[in-house]
């Protein structure tokens, strides 16, 4: 039997130059005073600060700005921004940067109308009622938090990561303008970009795939591997970083119904413990844990080869594919290569483990032993 929801919640406006309608898109949610976290590069080096801030006064919106998002944000950071919101009253928040400032908008949102921490949400299902509403403007082409119930923090003084998943996350609007991811340098136009390819092979790959995620999730991966060549190459080439936007977003509604795997089990403490941004992460791991899950998954590895090469290669030789297109977009290919100390593998299979969702989403069981292996692999 088959059994799935789906869940497509954002309305979404696209193309060079959306961003303009933000003001007019937070007043048709009523907002009256935006909660914005606007990544910190973009509010030091770019007018982008100003022109949101404008766009809602034009509006009658007041904004309260937070700009000092670092990567992988924390819970504390999480908790000042939701104190800031509370305290002026905001009634709406915008996310403007990576997954780390869509994240902290998202949460912001939830726990302005639910008392506590964010500590206190993280998991499933723990927020009890509606948000806010929330816009997210994606200025990277890698986490898809855009149309994702999620919104991750890490847990500093536990070095562990940890995601709120809620219904009441799912942003009500999405702004996808490529002209705000054409300052993207090469490596975390990579990065982000592995990012948005593994959420769509690994909800490929998923149990919980099905006859609606798995053409969504191949058209992101098609699109990814057509065009983060180009934008490696050439970030300013609009186009393909307009192609890169709805990849990441498609591959975000992936993420969202058909739940990623057990590349993001094994990657989120390499977040925790060693700060690894959630992309590299990923992309490091991906190949590994694509080769344990074999001859398993061999036929739709073939499938997915096929679709987005247009070449009928057998499965190891498209992980072997995949490992060049990673190496070629500067990837690192090892966890050596990221200095992780091979003695900390005990830990990493300990944080792996309890990220329990991906590893049950996993076309095949892991045993603790079999996670040992992956990392071993990956070293
Ligand atoms: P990020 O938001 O941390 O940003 C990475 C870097 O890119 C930062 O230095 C930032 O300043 C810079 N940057 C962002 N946009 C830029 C631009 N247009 N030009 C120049 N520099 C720019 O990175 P990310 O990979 O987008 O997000 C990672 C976070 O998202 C992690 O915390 C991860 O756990 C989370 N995540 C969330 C979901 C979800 O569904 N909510 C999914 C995947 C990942």
């Amino acid at each position: 039997m088959i059994q799935f929801k789906l869940t497509f919640s954002p309305e979404v406006f696209a193309g060079p130059d959306s961003f303009e309608r933000l003001g007019e898109v937070a007043k048709k949610l009523g907002g009256n005073c935006a909660f914005v976290v606007i990544d910190r590069f973009l509010s030091e080096k770019t007018d982008l600060k100003e022109k949101t801030i404008k766009l809602l006064e034009d509006q009658g919106i007041r904004s309260i700005i937070y700009d000092r998002i670092t990567s992988e944000p924390t819970t504390d950071t999480g908790n000042e921004c939701v104190c800031i919101a509370r305290e002026n009253r905001c009634d709406i928040t915008i996310g403007i940067g990576g997954g780390s400032a869509l994240d902290t908008a998202k949460a912001v949102a939830g726990l302005i109308k639910n008392p506590g921490l964010i500590e206190d949400y993280q998991g499933i299902d723990k927020l009890k009622f509606p948000s806010v509403p929330k816009i997210m403007i994606p200025t990277t082409a890698g986490t898809g938090s855009e149309v994702t119930f999620t919104a991750v923090f890490v847990r500093e003084k536990e070095k562990k990561k940890g995601g709120i998943n809620s219904k009441y996350l799912y942003p009500e609007a999405a702004i996808l303008d490529p002209l705000l991811t054409l300052s993207l340098p090469p490596h975390i136009t990579a990065s982000t970009g592995m990012d948005a390819f593994c959420h769509a092979i690994e909800s490929y790959l998923s149990r919980k795939a099905n006859f609606f995620t798995m053409p969504i999730s191949m058209e992101a991966m098609r699109l990814i591997w057509k065009n983060l060549p180009v934008v490696f190459k050439d970030g300013s080439n609009i186009e393909a970083r307009e192609k890169m936007l709805y990849a990441s977003f498609l591959a975000g509604i992936g993420l969202a119904n058909a739940g990623v795997t057990a590349v993001h089990s094994l990657s989120y403490p390499l977040g925790g413990l060693f700060g690894i941004p959630h992309g590299t992460a990923n992309a490091v791991l991906l190949p590994y844990v694509l080769e344990s899950g074999l001859p398993h998954t061999g036929h739709l590895l073939e499938e997915i080869a096929w679709n987005i090469t247009g070449k009928g290669v057998t499965a190891k030789s498209f992980i072997e594919m995949l490992k060049e297109f990673e190496e070629f977009h500067g990837i690192p290919q090892t966890l050596t290569h990221l200095k992780i100390p091979q003695n900390s593998i005990e830990q990493l299979v300990e944080g792996a483990m309890q990220v329990k969702v991906p590893l049950e989403n996993n076309p095949v069981e892991l045993s603790r032993q079999d996670i040992i292996k992956i990392y071993q692999a990956a070293f």
